[in-house]
């Protein structure tokens, strides 16, 4: 059977754990077809980023007509947007960006800046499934997003400004909030004791936009999409790659 496609819109991270290269092996686990359209490249490793250029806002939209002039995309992945054109492209084109979740990158797990607030924030106007992590909620809002009360009023906050859904990860994703439907659903998962976490936020975004597009409803596309990921951070638990904080399995 053919399988369903999914595009991911974001930057490519060279050490293989996170961007691009960890939602094209999201998508192939889960057994959609992948596309890209490469925003960005960073050079990188688990130790951090040594450098980014941002791939030139004409060849970004080249390469989003390429793809969703032929090929049938059921559902998007945004990342890493590091230039505010890049941005302003999405919100033109998201009319024809099916089933769109945003995962608003701003700090690689090495601490780079990958993207500012002000730019990824855009796109919390749009009709997507928001997947912040506390920082980066707290970002979006302009304070503190730490405890899981914080957690589940920046939810909230965030989907009144136009979102699908929003689901702000806890540390290691053990507890995460979603708002979705008027509705806030806490969800607990088995903590997991990990270095390799590098590409977990990539993943869950990942995870959800392939259930998105086989149809689930965006609660069960959420859980499964935690449950892959936790999955992910118990099997790469053990791996030794690299000498700072490396991927999660696929
Ligand atoms: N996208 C790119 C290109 C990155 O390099 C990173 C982190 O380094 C991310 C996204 C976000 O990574 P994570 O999934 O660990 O939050």
């Amino acid at each position: 059977m053919t399988p369903p496609v999914v595009l991911t819109i974001a930057g490519s991270d060279s050490g293989g754990g996170a961007g691009i290269q960890a939602d094209l092996k999201t998508f192939a686990a889960l057994g959609a077809f992948g596309t890209s359209v490469i925003t960005a490249i960073t050079a990188q490793n688990t130790l951090g980023v040594t450098a980014v250029h941002s791939v030139p806002v004409e060849n970004v939209a080249a390469q989003l007509d390429a793809v969703l002039s032929d090929l049938p995309v059921a559902a998007v992945k945004v990342g890493m947007i590091s230039d505010a054109a890049v941005a302003k492209l999405i919100a033109e084109r998201v009319d024809d960006l099916p089933n769109l979740v945003v995962d608003p990158v701003l700090v690689a797990t090495a601490g780079s800046r990958l993207g500012e607030a002000a730019v990824v924030g855009v796109l919390t106007a749009y009709p997507c499934v928001l997947t912040p992590n506390r920082h980066e909620a707290g970002a979006l809002l302009g304070r503190r997003v730490e405890t899981t009360e914080e957690m589940v009023s920046a939810a909230a906050e965030l989907a009144a400004l136009g979102a699908r859904a929003v689901v702000v990860t806890g540390s290691e994703m053990a507890v995460d909030v979603l708002h979705h439907a008027g509705e806030t659903t806490l969800l607990r998962g088995e903590p997991v004791a990990t270095v390799n976490n590098h590409g977990s936020g990539c993943t869950f975004s990942s995870a959800i936009a392939v259930r998105l597009a086989r149809g689930d409803a965006v609660p069960d596309a959420v859980a499964a999409a935690k449950d892959y990921v936790n999955r992910g951070l118990r099997g790469g638990s053990s791996w030794r790659l690299g000498a700072g904080p490396g991927p999660l399995d696929h």
